[in-house]
């Protein structure tokens, strides 16, 4: 079974997501929407967290929404703006 890594859209999250975690599912299973510890809404994301955000470059937008991912990129302090996927249009606070 594939191992999946997962990080909070909302931070701080808690103990268990704050800065992501790893999870065991079969193909046929959904994403998780948010932490099973505290709920906080998570995204699935490729690879390590570190390039999930800010590492546009590293992945094909096409693919990434072609399997249900979305992608941002950095547009200020503390803001993303959506680049591909079905996501919210813009993350972080004005
Ligand atoms: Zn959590």
């Amino acid at each position: 079974m594939p191992i999946h890594e997962y990080v909070p859209l909302e931070p701080p999250g808690c103990a268990l997501c704050c800065y992501g975690f790893e999870r065991l599912e079969r193909l046929s299973d959904a994403p998780l929407t948010h932490c099973t510890a505290c709920g906080t809404p998570v995204r699935r994301v490729l690879g390590a967290p570190a390039v999930a955000v800010g590492g546009a470059h590293l992945l094909r937008e096409g693919h990434l929404a072609k399997h249900g991912f979305t992608q941002y990129r950095k547009v200020g302090k503390g803001r993303y703006e959506k680049t591909t996927g079905e996501g919210p249009e813009t993350i972080g606070s004005d």
